[in-house]
């Protein structure tokens, strides 16, 4: 685990550096939707705080027995009820797409007595069951989330489409960029654009070249090679 997880943090040095970027720039969440628990504590063992998960019934799954230091971003499609299990257990929610959801996670951090920081899940597939808002709608979706006082909106998270070339990948990315930095400069008072999150294990290398300020690997991290940790 500890060279493995080296390994990436060198190669996000490395691209960093190569776009004129120091690493602490980049924030490294480690993706544990497909680890055991055994690879978490070898993880958080090694420094690594930030982890990622997809689906709420296993994000409670870990939070249950791993300790609170650690910091838990929500990266996967999220149903409006789900919400209330997760609220107080996670750090950031980058899959935002709809204003039923931002309701919701301001409704319920409120109980909490909480903010919960988001990024706004910017889709760009052509499949809306897959989740994320549109390019287009990002903006008008930013406007009304700015209405919450138990809401912050952070940034914007983005997945390459499924099994598309470098270059497509590379112009999503790009694309992504340039709405990231549009909106900063109209960014309502309650909202900002920090975090940009995109780039997965095969793609980060190329996320961070095209800013990202924050990737999400895991297989790269817990399955690098069958049988080895
Ligand atoms: C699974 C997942 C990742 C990590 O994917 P890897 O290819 O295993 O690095 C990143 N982001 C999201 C939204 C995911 O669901």
């Amino acid at each position: 685990m500890r060279e493995v997880l080296e390994a990436v943090r060198q190669s996000i040095e490395q691209a960093a550096l190569g776009s004129g970027r120091r690493s602490e720039e980049i924030t490294l969440v480690a993706v544990s939707k497909f680890a055991t628990l055994e690879q978490v504590y070898q993880a958080i063992a090694c420094g690594q705080m930030d982890f990622g998960e997809n689906r709420a019934d296993k994000l409670l799954e870990k939070t249950a027995v791993i300790s609170d230091s650690v910091r838990w971003h929500f990266i996967g499609q999220l149903q409006t009820n789900k919400v209330k299990y997760i609220i107080d257990k996670v750090s950031m929610v980058q899959s935002l797409d709809r204003l039923s959801l931002a309701k919701e996670l301001d409704k319920r951090a409120a109980k909490a007595g909480r903010v919960v920081p988001a990024l706004l899940e910017v889709r760009l597939n052509d499949n809306p069951e897959r989740g994320g808002v549109p390019p287009e709608e990002v903006e008008p979706l930013l406007e009304q989330c700015a209405s919450f006082a138990h809401l912050r909106v952070q940034g914007l998270m983005c997945v390459a489409p499924l099994g598309c070339d470098a270059k497509t990948t590379e112009d999503c990315f790009e694309r992504v960029r340039s709405l990231f930095e549009h909106l900063k400069t109209r960014c309502p008072d309650n909202a900002s654009m920090q975090v940009l999150s995109m780039g997965m294990s095969h793609d980060y290398v190329a996320a961070i070249r095209h800013g990202a300020t924050m990737v999400r690997i895991g297989s790269a991290i817990f399955a690098p090679q069958q049988g080895k940790s």
